[in-house]
């Protein structure tokens, strides 16, 4: 929470909490580690059903 990643968001990042799992899954696919990149993926996904646009509206003040 406390680090800043300033990894270059072709899509601006919709909460924080996207942006770690996508940053994860972009790590894990550039070690290879493919199985770890989809389980980033599926938590990205799981995060966005569970009233993530509500997440999203209140950090974007923040950001
Ligand atoms: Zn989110």
């Amino acid at each position: 929470m406390q680090r800043r990643a300033q990894a270059p968001a072709p899509t601006p990042p919709a909460c924080a909490e996207c942006a770690r799992f996508t940053n994860l899954a972009r790590d894990a696919e550039r070690e290879g580690d493919h199985s770890r990149a989809t389980d980033m993926r599926v938590m990205l996904r799981r995060h966005q059903n569970a009233g993530h646009p509500a997440i999203a509206v209140q950090l974007e003040g923040e950001l």
